[in-house]
């Protein structure tokens, strides 16, 4: 259960730091090309693209339901699966 759980983990920081590159180089790099305007909508757009990607992500293998803000849940809030690695 656990592995699945640290592979998503690995997925979300992922996502977090492609989202983050991509709203300061991409969006700056837009906004000086076609305006600030389109510098601002492809931030928006990124953001809320990054924002459900790891909502629909980061759930609990086990019930489904999602983990919330918790980084290293060590069981689910909602079923109390265990998510941490054995003896951690
Ligand atoms: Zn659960």
């Amino acid at each position: 259960m656990w592995q699945l759980v640290e592979r998503r983990r690995r997925r979300f920081i992922g996502t977090l730091i492609t989202a983050a590159v991509l709203m300061f180089v991409g969006a700056s790099a837009i906004g000086q090309i076609f305006g600030d305007r389109y510098g601002m909508i492809t931030l928006l757009v990124v953001l809320i693209g990054a924002l459900l990607f790891i909502w629909r992500d980061w759930r609990c293998p086990a019930c489904q339901k999602g983990l919330g803000v918790e980084f290293r849940p060590r069981v689910c809030p909602n079923c109390g699966a265990r998510l941490a690695p054995p003896g951690s």
